[in-house]
């Protein structure tokens, strides 16, 4: 027996999260008459959705013509095809919609003359199946865009009777008789231990780019959902992916939107060149994440950074009209100024390409359930489970994400979750017992992470692994750099042992939180570095430098990462490459979808 009591709250769903993704699949629960529970650690308009600024993209052609299918295909292209097809034409069919419902429940999205949503250009973005000039597809409000989604959703999850339990830490994942039936939670204000018993638990917990040392995510992105989902077996997906930002601000990692660029902003190097142009010609500052980043630190390292060290990149706004800036851009002007002491009305913001997004993340199908591969069946489903948003790999980024594309994959794929959820969760049957067995479990570690009596701080053990994931899973990587990595990754994470938590409390321990939290960071950051030392060619984000073509025989396949404690087993998934609706049907062709050279 543990010696911590808890309490149990019975309900059809908990939902931990809310971020985009999970209020939107809370919203559309609770609608659905399901018993709701949304758990947080802290308040949902605080998650790192709020720091959204660019957009969320849709076709809804109200700046030029676009369709669902050209959406699709910029999807497919930009993900450098390891993206799952069914899924990424979900995403692109159902986008409209659910942007058109966020509308309809208030969010106040900016408006063209005549009253439609204002939509802007973005990378990677564009008409006749990439033939065509860019589309301004990107919905927006201002440079607000998450902030003004998070809290148009959490007020209508109100309005719906979710309940919410804010500032609960979710600690394990319950699984019983091969299943999960809920969530093992602490209530960091007063310290209660808190048993969320549901038949549906969805894993709403957003990315981990707190395992790197530079990034535009929230301290609070620290990977949880896939530190609980290694930690009951289960595989986490594609983990090697990681996109990084071109413009973070130098030396903060502070966000500078890519709606900047949409809106005309461009980047030069030393010698004042628009260098985009000779990298590519056709899409030039607005190329996919990954290509631009990689350009950028090319320019550097061959001696064209700018600033006195010559290790960055300039970011011109200044031509761009006031107007402009004051109307579509006003989160960012305050940005550069604080973070950077930079007048963007009249100089250049100094950005480099910082950690932003991870592309892997807990398998999932285009309903959100989460995948359980097994050797007969790749797609086979862990009933009970689902996991949407950041944290999720349903997949539609594959090896890089489209900007814009992950506020839509939020709330697409958590509209999809609570539909299924209608689906397949029956409110008239009873939940299982509590499993005490395995509250115990979770809570034994939890006391032995409490009561950690070893040498070394949580803050430095984090520092070590982050200073790793930084300087050997890089945007270059070589097979020195990660063979080197994968070695310190397994020795630091061997030291978890040795961790000396100082506050034995339990009321606002942070120390135990962070603690908590560098065992979630440290599976995520093993199955990064493991995957990406594997991985011999280059793909998306994933770019090794001793294989610098992509290999399409070999490696058009998921990676699937095994964590348990510092070891990582690998294995591999089947992309799924068909499409949902046949070509006869408006679908696109298989043609088109084939992987193909990928040309900016
Ligand atoms: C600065 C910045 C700007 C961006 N701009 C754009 C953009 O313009 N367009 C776009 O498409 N994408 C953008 N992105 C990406 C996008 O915003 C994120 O991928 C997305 O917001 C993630 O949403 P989420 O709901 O998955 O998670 P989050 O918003 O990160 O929320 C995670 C939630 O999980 C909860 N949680 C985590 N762990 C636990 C735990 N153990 N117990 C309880 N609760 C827990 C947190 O409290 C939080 O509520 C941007 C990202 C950043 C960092």
């Amino acid at each position: 027996m543990t010696a911590y009591p808890y309490e149990v709250h019975d309900y059809d769903v908990v939902v931990v999260g809310a971020g985009g993704a999970g209020l939107r699949a809370t919203l559309g629960m609770a609608e659905q008459g399901l018993r709701t529970a949304c758990v947080t650690k802290v308040f949902p308009t605080r998650s790192h959705t709020v720091a959204a600024q660019g957009g969320i993209a849709a076709s809804l052609a109200n700046m030029g013509p676009d369709n669902w299918q050209w959406h699709m295909y910029d999807t497919v292209k930009g993900s450098d095809w390891l993206g799952d097809t069914d899924a990424m034409e979900y995403l692109a069919r159902e986008a409209p919609k659910a942007v058109y419902e966020l509308d309809h429940y208030g969010v106040p999205f900016s408006r063209t003359e005549e009253g439609k949503i204002y939509q802007r250009p973005f990378g990677g973005h564009t008409t006749e199946f990439g033939e065509g000039p860019p589309v301004q597809r990107t919905c927006a409000a201002a440079d607000r865009t998450g902030h003004a989604i998070l809290h148009t959703l959490y007020g209508q999850s109100l309005k719906n009777n979710a309940e919410f339990f804010i500032e609960y830490f979710a600690i394990d994942l319950i699984i019983t008789d091969g299943r999960c039936t809920g969530v093992v939670a602490w209530k960091l204000d007063d310290g209660t231990i808190h048993v969320f018993n549901a038949k549906m638990t969805v894993l709403a917990t957003g990315g981990y780019g707190r395992a790197y040392f530079s990034a535009t995510s929230a301290h609070t992105c620290t990977g949880d959902g896939g530190g609980m989902v290694a930690r009951a077996g289960l595989p986490l997906q594609d983990m090697e992916f990681v996109q990084f930002h071109p413009t973070g601000i130098y030396g903060s990692g502070c966000l500078i939107t890519e709606g900047a660029r949409g809106e005309g902003g461009y980047l030069t190097n030393a010698n004042g060149e628009r260098f985009m142009e000779r990298y590519a010609p056709h899409y030039k500052d607005l190329a996919p994440r990954d290509y631009v980043s990689r350009c950028m630190t090319m320019e550097i390292r061959e001696g064209r950074g700018v600033g006195a060290q010559g290790d960055h990149i300039h970011l011109h706004l200044n031509h761009l009209p006031k107007e402009t800036l004051e109307l579509r851009l006003p989160g960012i002007s305050e940005s550069a100024r604080i973070f950077a002491g930079v007048d963007l009305t009249k100089e250049p913001i100094p950005v480099l390409p910082t950690v932003h997004y991870n592309m892997g993340g807990i398998p999932t199908n285009y309903w959100g359930e989460v995948l359980n591969p097994t050797a007969d069946n790749p797609d086979a489903v862990f009933p009970g489970l689902m996991a949407v948003g950041e944290a999720g790999c349903a997949s539609v980024h594959g090896a890089n994400r489209l900007g814009s594309n992950s506020l839509i994959d939020l709330v697409v794929f958590g509209r999809a979750a609570a539909i299924r959820a209608g689906q397949i969760v029956d409110p008239k049957e009873r939940n299982v017992p509590v499993n005490t067995t395995e509250v115990d479990r979770a809570l034994s570690r939890f006391d032995g992470l409490r009561h950690a009596n070893g040498a070394i701080p949580t803050a430095d053990l984090r520092l070590e692994m982050q200073k790793t994931m930084q300087s050997d899973a890089a945007v270059f990587r070589t097979e020195k750099t990660l063979g080197e990595g994968e070695v310190k990754m397994t020795a630091i994470a061997g030291k978890m042992g040795d961790l000396k938590v100082t506050d034995r409390s339990l009321v606002w321990n942070s120390d135990l939180m962070e603690t908590l939290e560098l065992t979630n960071l440290m599976a995520n950051a093993l199955a990064t570095i493991y995957g990406a030392h594997a991985r011999t060619e280059s793909r998306g984000a994933h770019a090794h430098e001793d294989f610098p073509q992509r290999d399409d025989v070999n490696w058009r396949k998921h990676s699937l990462a095994w964590v348990d404690g510092a070891q990582v087993k690998l294995g591999y998934r089947a992309v799924h490459t068909d499409p949902l609706t046949p070509e006869a049907e408006g679908g696109i062709s298989l043609k088109k979808i084939a992987p193909a050279e990928r040309k900016f």
